[in-house]
């Protein structure tokens, strides 16, 4: 009897209870309204990088922080004229993309903020940050030679200016001037050596073309394979993507070509990064710099360069197996700001040389 009455005056406060209180449902979205008002916890990223490993290591970034990654992927102009036409009501919290000279347009359009972080600065050497820390590298990609290994040997090649000598006549391949790598390569030469000769330069690459520019980065390789020219200029990622292709045709392809870092003895071979800025419109710009710090961290560095071949920029992470089996390189020493800084030039003097 005693038991019962215990029951009853149990059961009586509960039901008290869940009478007083809101239904489950609306609990759960006051929490919700609670948590994007004060801390959220969420961050979106505008990316136009495409590898499904990326999505992995945004799971993970999840797991270990409970802020939601929403990815929002598209191309690198696209992504960059919608933060623009979002303005202030832009959703958008990072943008990631790949080229210093991209990144350069975003923070010239007024899209970024400046960062500064402990941990970025210990991650990411200063000349793969913008110098207003408005974006910050993450991976590298060096712009080499790829050439046909039964025409040419390795010690006909040496510098991006001795490809402009005679000998080269119709045997250059390379894409477009209207493509960003083209623009960054160009700009580095004005950096480096003056408008002058990097004028002179794409003149006489212009003069040593195979045929009219054509295709991306890998149809040149292809190209050369195919007796087209013999010296294809290119990012080695998509040199690493052609000998790790699920297709076994571009596999057999790729390894009849050599790989070759160009101005060892001088300037040091073209690199560039695919970045990412925190966008000036951020409503989560907290999450949006953990992300970024996250994605500069050992584990996610490997993770990232590793999907696409490309080289780590936190120096205490290796490169794949595949880069190392290329070797050391010396790379030009010049702050990857210089590249959008000159772009406007280098587009100038594509145009004057008739680099289609
Ligand atoms: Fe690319």
């Amino acid at each position: 009897m005693k038991k019962l009455r215990i029951f009853m005056m149990c059961l009586l406060v509960v039901m008290l209870a869940a009478c007083g209180n809101q239904s489950p449902k609306e609990s759960t979205d006051q929490n919700q309204k609670d948590q994007t008002a004060s801390d959220s916890k969420e961050v979106n990223l505008y990316t136009s990088r495409h590898y499904d490993v990326d999505d992995e290591l945004y799971k993970k970034f999840e797991q270990e922080t409970g802020i939601k990654v929403n990815i929002i992927k598209g191309e690198a102009d696209e992504l960059l004229e919608r933060i623009k036409r979002e303005g202030d009501a832009t959703q958008a919290d990072l943008y990631l993309t790949a080229d210093a000279g991209r990144l350069f347009r975003a923070k010239e359009a007024g899209v970024l903020q400046p960062v500064s972080s402990e941990m970025l600065d210990r991650h990411i050497p200063k000349n793969f940050q913008d110098e207003d820390q408005m974006w910050y590298g993450l991976t590298k990609r060096a712009r080499i030679f790829i050439y046909n290994k039964n025409k040419v040997k390795p010690e006909d090649l040496s510098t991006y200016e001795a490809l402009t000598n005679p000998e080269w006549k119709g045997r250059i391949l390379i894409r477009s001037s209207e493509n960003v790598y083209n623009q960054s390569l160009l700009a580095s030469f004005i950096e480096i050596d003056g408008e002058e000769k990097a004028k002179q330069w794409a003149e006489g690459i212009v003069h040593n073309l195979a045929r009219k520019p054509e295709g991306g980065d890998r149809d040149q390789a292809k190209a050369v394979a195919a007796g087209i020219g013999d010296v294809a200029i290119m990012n080695t990622y998509y040199f690493g993507q052609m000998l790790n292709s699920e297709d076994p045709e571009e596999v057999k392809l790729a390894e009849e070509l050599g790989v070759f870092f160009p101005n060892q003895d001088s300037t040091g071979t073209h690199v560039n990064v695919s970045g990412a800025g925190v966008v000036e419109g951020s409503k989560n710009k907290d999450n949006a710099v953990k992300l970024l710090e996250f994605l500069s961290a050992k584990e996610a560095q490997a993770t990232f360069a590793e999907a696409n071949y490309e080289y780590p920029v936190n120096e205490e992470v290796n490169p794949t197996e595949l880069l190392q089996s290329w070797g050391d390189f010396k790379e030009q020493d010049i702050p990857l700001s210089s590249l959008g800084d000159n772009n406007a030039k280098a587009i100038m003097i594509f145009n004057e040389v008739g680099w289609q």
